[in-house]
């Protein structure tokens, strides 16, 4: 069953799934629904550090549950905190941790509420509006670099030996800046957030499919982890689905 939460601009319908998948030994995903806040991060390490290090995250994120008013700058200075946060594990261990960070805020802005969208490493959002799917995220990664230059196709990234490969994250590496987004938000909007291990064993046009015929947010996610599972589940797998149930009008 789906959960609904409202306050910030746009009454929101969601579910979440998450799964260890076929291969891994932990679950280094983790994900929060923290009205008006959503968020998928893949955490990356040796040992458990990733895990941490993707729970760390939520964590601070979760503080912004409740908070009507949320601008940019409220999100930036909960990823500086996980990041300093993450940075301090590193301290007392020779493995680096870091994470992904794919983020939904619901807003209520001037122009009526909006979709605050965030974004670090190759977690992915995707949006269906108006009958239009789109990614709305960039994935920050070295296949997304090669397929920038036009070196290979997005086909080819999938099945690329460097797939696994990003290039900004939050306490891993030394690029942690984050790609920032605001949508307009319209009723009925489905907003989808996974970490790669979707994106990775499930072609794009399927999850347009299972995001537009499916029912209910909740069954949406369990299919979707599912359909990962099925197709080798060779990475942790978690998605999240929203659904714009109702839309506040501008002002004035
Ligand atoms: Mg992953």
């Amino acid at each position: 069953m789906s959960a609904e939460a409202s306050g910030a601009g746009i009454r929101v319908r969601y579910g979440a799934a998450t799964d260890i998948g076929r291969v891994r030994e932990t679950n280094e995903d983790s994900f929060v629904s923290a009205y008006p806040v959503f968020v998928v991060a893949d955490g990356m390490g040796g040992h458990d550090a990733g895990e941490v290090a993707s729970a760390i995250a939520v964590e601070e994120f979760a503080r912004l549950e409740g908070r009507s008013g949320l601008v940019a700058g409220d999100l930036e200075e909960a990823l500086a905190e996980a990041g300093r946060r993450i940075h301090a594990l590193g301290e007392d261990s020779p493995h680096s941790a870091g994470t992904t960070v794919a983020l939904v805020a619901a807003t209520a802005g001037d122009k009526g509420g909006s979709w605050a969208v965030m974004n670090l490493g190759d977690s992915r959002v995707y949006r269906l509006s108006d009958e239009v799917f789109e990614q709305v995220s960039i994935d920050h990664s070295v296949v997304q670099e090669l397929v920038d230059r036009g070196e290979i196709t997005s086909a080819e990234a999938r099945v690329h030996p460097y797939r696994n490969m990003i290039t900004r994250a939050l306490g891993a590496g030394p690029d942690s800046r984050p790609d920032h987004w605001l949508l307009p938000a319209r009723e009925g909007d489905r907003l989808l957030l996974c970490s790669d291990g979707l994106s990775g064993e499930v072609e794009d046009p399927r999850i347009e499919q299972e995001l537009r015929d499916g029912v209910d947010p909740q069954e949406i996610c369990d299919r979707l982890v599912r359909l990962a599972l099925d197709a080798g589940g060779r990475d942790n797998v978690t998605v999240m689905v929203l659904e714009a149930t109702e839309v506040t009008d501008p002002a004035g």
